[in-house]
């Protein structure tokens, strides 16, 4: 027997079209808002969305004797006429947001437009109303989403886990803020606000506000038009690249879209400038005639189709080039390195993600600032967002392929300082006390952490003298230096007496470590932080690795030999790279032969 459908029924099935999950939620009601007119959008998530999402926004609200009617389908403001329909300008305009997820949630509404003087709450329940009435409110519109899908569970199981459903939203919501840099936009999950824009209509604030791990020294402007197309944007400088194209975002005419055309274009503009599995971070904005694309409106991906796809990719290589050969690319040297804070990934410390390094380069000249080499940055800021928790010290693993050593043929040394090599293809400068520090750096790392202290006793004790406050803590501390492989005693009220230091270190290196680490030690140093500990550890290789002028040759090949087997043999721990390299191309260049 053929029956209709319920309404109910029919409802929810609609609502399951447009609503598969909190993302559609957000993204339906964050357009509403923008369509509103708001230059100002908080969005509040709990459990990926699941539980709780709220949207509010400074638009022109809705009006209360209107604000039923919105939730009923086919319900818009936006369109009255099937002429209307060519001439949209706004974002959503079905008609059926605010009806398919009020019919699968519960949800609330207050309401108030700029004109009256009180607001209006609803209250919906699967999309039945269950309360209307008057409140006080601020002008514009706040929609409060909670218990999704409670009443079709079928859907739950669609559900992906809170954090990667929060990982659509935040994904999202950042990609909306660049999209919308005239617009305020904050972003809440749990309880703790992920971003917060200031709509200054300022692109690269707008980038460093929302994507906390972007260098802003090595971000370069792009500004390129031909034509009838125009791009703009920031791309980093290659100085600055990340293992993954997860840093690369395209907007075509506004809207985020993935275009291999454009992915194209960025590679041929960084071609030679990077590693291999190196990619920049771009975020660019192109513009052009909406009649030369044809664009696939998928609610996840958005594919963008181009008539002229070579040309297009020609188009983005030149506005990559330009953007790269411009001054701002020139890293100034007399600029000091450092690295970005990593999130820490749960696991193992040796799956944390790399973060990238600024990098050296020289003074502009010629195309040396092109000497890129991919490095990654070791280098660990404190930060918040460090678990205090974690039992490892940190020594970051590249996840690329490894850089192969044994093709490394070394040809010399230059200024008592930089060792020259070369294998098929490119020429290398190792800056020998970087990878000196760096090979300290990861022996004492190793030391810390392994059971057996491999430790050599030292026939004259070494005394140091600390202050009062310093030993008063002495616990930690002498605990943290016997991990590393030191016997350390207390010898009188601030005085210590060494008497085994860790097999590899020479005496005065020994000395000046413990000095160094000693005197970064203070009342808030928290010794019990495996983060704070590597930093100490890293600040005090500085002092202790000395310039060690003129290498012998059987020196040279074992410092190659001890970096070859450095988790991170391409930067020293405070983020400067031990090695710089040429491509062949790149020399072919200079010399005009390409
Ligand atoms: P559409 O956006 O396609 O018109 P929706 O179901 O998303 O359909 O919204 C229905 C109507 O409710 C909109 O046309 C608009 O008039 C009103 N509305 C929704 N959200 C807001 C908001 N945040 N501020 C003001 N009006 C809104
Ligand atoms: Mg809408």
């Amino acid at each position: 027997m053929i029956r209709l459908l319920d309404k109910s029924v029919s409802d929810k099935i609609a609502a399951g079209e447009v609503i598969e999950r909190p993302i559609s939620i957000v993204k339906e009601l964050v357009e509403n808002a923008l369509d509103a007119g708001a230059d100002s959008v908080v969005v509040e998530i709990k459990n990926g969305g699941k539980s709780y999402i709220r949207v509010t926004d400074n638009g022109c609200g809705i009006p209360s004797e209107e604000a039923e009617t919105a939730f009923l389908r086919h319900a818009t403001s936006k369109i009255s006429t099937a002429a209307d329909l060519d001439a949209i300008d706004t974002l959503g305009f079905r008609g059926e947001a605010l009806a398919s997820i009020a019919a699968v949630t519960r949800t609330e509404v207050i309401t108030k437009t700029k004109g009256s003087k009180t607001g209006t709450r609803l209250i919906l329940h699967g999309g039945r109303v269950i309360t209307k009435e008057k409140t006080g409110c601020p002008d514009g519109t706040t929609i409060i989403v909670t218990d999704l899908f409670y009443n079709t569970p079928a859907r739950l199981k669609f559900m992906k886990t809170d954090s990667a459903e929060s990982g659509l939203i935040i994904d999202f919501m950042s990609q909306m803020a660049l999209a919308y840099k005239d617009v305020k936009f904050r972003l809440i999950n749990n309880g703790r606000i992920l971003f917060s824009t200031q709509g200054d209509g300022n692109r690269l604030n707008t980038i460093l506000r929302v994507y906390h791990d972007v260098d802003s020294r090595n971000m370069v402007p792009v500004c390129h038009s031909e034509d009838g197309i125009s791009v703009d944007g920031y791309i980093s400088t290659p100085a600055f690249s990340k293992t993954t194209r997860g840093s690369q975002i395209y907007f075509v005419n506004g809207r985020v879209v993935s275009s291999k055309v454009i992915e194209k274009g960025v590679s041929e503009g960084y071609r030679e400038r990077l590693f291999e599995g190196r990619y920049p971070v771009v975020y660019l904005f192109l513009h052009v005639d909406p009649h030369t694309i044809d664009v696939n409106i998928h609610p996840n991906k958005r594919e963008v189709r181009f008539n002229e796809e070579s040309m297009i990719t020609d188009f983005i290589a030149r506005a990559i080039r330009d953007a790269l050969s411009s001054e701002d690319a020139v890293v100034d040297a007399g600029n000091i390195f450092k690295g970005r804070e990593n999130s820490i990934s749960s696991s193992k410390v040796y799956e944390r993600v790399f973060e990238p390094l600024r990098e050296k380069t020289e003074e502009k000249q010629v195309d040396i600032k092109q000497i890129l080499s991919t490095i990654e940055n070791p280098y660990k800021a404190e930060t918040e967002s460090e678990s205090e928790s974690e039992s490892e010290i940190a020594i970051y693993a590249p996840k690329f392929k490894p850089f192969d050593f044994s093709q490394l043929k070394v040809t010399g040394v230059i200024f008592d300082t930089y060792i020259t090599a070369v294998d098929e293809s490119n020429f290398y400068l190792i800056d020998q006390h970087a990878a000196q520090e760096r090979i300290f750096y990861e022996k004492l790392v190793g030391e810390y952490e392994s059971a057996e202290k491999v430790r050599q006793p030292l026939l004259v004790p070494l005394v140091i003298n600390v202050s009062l406050s310093v030993s008063e803590n002495s616990f930690d501390w002498l605990d943290a230096l016997s991990r590393m492989g030191f016997t350390v005693n207390e010898f009188g009220p601030g005085t210590f007496r060494i008497t085994e230091i860790p097999m590899f270190m020479e005496l005065s290196e020994a000395e000046d470590f413990i000095n160094q680490f000693i005197e970064n030690i203070n009342e808030r140093t928290n010794l019990s932080n495996s983060v704070v500990i590597d930093k100490l550890i890293m600040m005090s290789c500085k002092a202790a690795v000395k310039a060690n002028d003129k290498l012998s040759d059987g020196e040279v090949k074992a410092l190659i030999n001890d970096l070859s087997s450095c988790i991170n043999p391409f930067s020293c721990p405070h983020g400067r790279p031990t090695f710089i390299r040429l491509t062949r191309y790149e020399i072919e260049k200079m010399f005009k032969r390409v």
